[in-house]
């Protein structure tokens, strides 16, 4: 299955199963914390990436041959921005039809200005946008937009899905060590969340392997602080160390290889994922992956990442900055 992967441990949403819509990496972000690497080249294009009769096709089989109790939510999330898929809204209501489990949407929330981005949504379950930032200077920093993506725009946007939205509405903020974890930053940013008016606010933290080498997530006073300032709405969202389901009828390199496109694994977590095999199988499995060209190691927080080797990192083997 080429557009669809997991369940993968979801920090937010239990076990999700991935249904990602773009190529790598298609969005009008370049956030310094990406775990995909540097967006290039950025872009503010809706149009149809991947044919929708592809994507919809692999959810039908994932959803035929993966147990239904392996799977909390089907989430629209992968390698970039889901709502740049100019058929999403399309896709969303047509599994709707096919299952009962429920349907979210990460997204950045930076399109949700356009009335047809909003239209799209209104049938997911859950919708999850990023509020990383409280001022244009901020976003500007930590976001690094498409020049299309005013800061006002964006966030209008977001409070006026608030008002036709009927579905679960949560913020994610994404706290990096010195850029929005101070008291002015978070008051900046709870300004507009009072604005907004989302069902709760999400305290996330940078884990996987950030874009630029530099970003550090915040530390347990800054969480701290996220939390008093943005009061009862706020929710600390715990890493999530649960096991990864590899569903590949027995092709497990090219399983990782799905997940690790989308979802970057730390070391231990890919061991984990292996552990029922037997050892000669999980040493060879490893060693595929290791010569794959599909695959490249980058080194964050004193630990190493499995990532996709298109993905643009400073250092990655590519890139010479
Ligand atoms: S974190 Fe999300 S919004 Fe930011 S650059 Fe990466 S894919 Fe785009």
């Amino acid at each position: 299955m080429q557009y669809v992967f997991g369940p993968v441990p979801s920090r937010r949403l239990g076990r999700s199963l991935g249904i990602d819509t773009i190529p790598l990496k298609t969005c009008n972000w370049n956030c310094v914390y990406c775990q995909l690497g540097r967006s290039r080249p950025m872009t503010n294009q809706r149009k149809d990436y991947i044919p929708l009769s592809e994507i919809l096709s692999d959810v039908e089989r994932a959803l035929s041959t993966i147990p239904r109790k392996e799977i909390d939510w089907i989430t629209f999330v992968g390698s970039g921005e889901p709502t740049l898929h100019a058929g999403i809204g399309w896709l969303i209501r047509q599994v709707k039809r096919k299952t009962e489990i429920p349907v979210a949407v990460i997204t950045n929330g930076s399109l949700l200005f356009v009335k047809s981005v909003r239209k799209d949504l209104l049938e997911a379950d859950a919708v999850l946008p990023s509020l990383d930032a409280g001022t244009a200077a901020l976003y500007m920093r930590i976001n690094r937009p498409h020049p299309d993506i005013a800061f006002d725009r964006y966030v209008a946007g977001l409070i006026e899905f608030r008002n036709e939205y009927r579905g679960r509405y949560w913020l994610e903020v994404m706290l990096v060590q010195g850029l929005n974890d101070s008291v002015e930053a978070l008051e900046q940013i709870e300004a507009l969340v009072e604005k907004i008016n989302p069902d709760q606010v999400h305290i996330n933290l940078p884990t996987r392997p950030p874009a630029e080498k530099w970003v550090q997530p915040t530390d347990q006073e800054g969480i701290m602080r996220a939390s008093l300032i943005l009061g009862e709405v706020a929710h600390v969202i715990q890493p999530n160390e649960g096991s990864f389901v590899l569903e590949c009828g027995g092709n497990y390199v090219e399983a990782l290889i799905g997940i690790i496109t989308r979802h970057p694994m730390s070391e231990d977590q890919l061991l984990h994922s292996l552990e029922l095999l037997p050892e000669v199988k999980r040493a060879q499995i490893i060693q595929s992956l290791s010569s794959s060209k599909k695959v490249q190691i980058i080194e964050r927080y004193g630990q190493s990442f499995w990532c996709a080797s298109p993905a643009v990192f400073p250092d990655s083997r590519k890139e010479d900055n």
